[in-house]
């Protein structure tokens, strides 16, 4: 029963309004299914694929949250059940989620992924990026997508310094974001932000869910 000691006591440690997001990427149903024994019941995925067939094989009240990169042609393979989307970084993306959505008359909550990491490999929209899609325009045509927040990754480092001050240029821009796009939607309130390695100084931030992987399940495999 390690896995649902490692929850308990993320739990005891974990402020109550920040939400824990088990990442079970790579891990099998079996062992999914003792966290959701432990009560577990948000848990994320980064891969479409693996999502889906994880999906059928458990229960439904599962609460299911993409948190990779998601591809165009991708999108329609998840619409029907995915709980939260954290890793929107396009237009083109968004309009697709809203396209499949509309079909099955569902609004998907999505969160838009900020690139805030100083490494060259991360992914997300650029602060730059997100201001321009926010100032289109545009999001208002597309109804059956609702932005709830902002997601973002700090750079892989022993640097907490760094990782602080990243965590805090997310925080920032939430706030300008909320202030000038979503002053009267109180949907708008998610900070994505915090892993295993850094959970505790993104809570300090103002991190509203922190997406824990190997400190629940343990160490996986290289690269994954
Ligand atoms: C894998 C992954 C996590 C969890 O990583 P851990 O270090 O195992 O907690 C969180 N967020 C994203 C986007 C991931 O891909």
């Amino acid at each position: 029963m390690i896995i649902a000691d490692n929850i308990k006591l993320l739990r005891k440690e974990i402020p109550q309004n920040v939400r824990i997001i088990a990442v079970s990427k790579t891990m099998p149903a079996e062992i999914i299914r003792q966290a959701y024994d432990a009560g577990q019941r948000a848990f994320g995925e980064n891969r479409v694929q693996e999502l889906y067939l994880k999906q059928q094989m458990l229960p439904p009240d599962v609460e299911w949250h993409l948190i990779g990169h998601l591809q165009t042609n991708k999108v329609k393979f998840v619409v029907s059940f995915i709980h939260l989307i954290h890793s929107v970084d396009s237009l083109k993306l968004l309009t697709e989620i809203n396209r499949e959505a509309s079909k099955l008359n569902r609004r998907i909550d999505c969160l838009l992924q900020i690139r805030i990491a100083r490494e060259e490999t991360k992914t997300g929209l650029p602060v730059e990026k997100a201001r321009q899609l926010l100032f289109s325009g545009e999001l208002s045509d597309l109804q059956h997508v609702r932005i709830t927040g902002l997601m973002g990754l700090a750079t892989f480092t022993d640097n907490t310094v760094q990782i602080r001050q990243e965590f805090q240029q997310l925080a920032a821009f939430f706030k300008e974001v909320k202030a000038t796009w979503f002053p009267d939607e109180p949907s708008f309130r998610e900070m994505s932000m915090g892993m295993s390695g850094d959970y505790k100084l993104a809570i300090e931030a103002g991190s509203t869910m922190v997406r824990i992987g190997s400190l629940i399940f343990g160490e996986r495999n290289l690269n994954q």
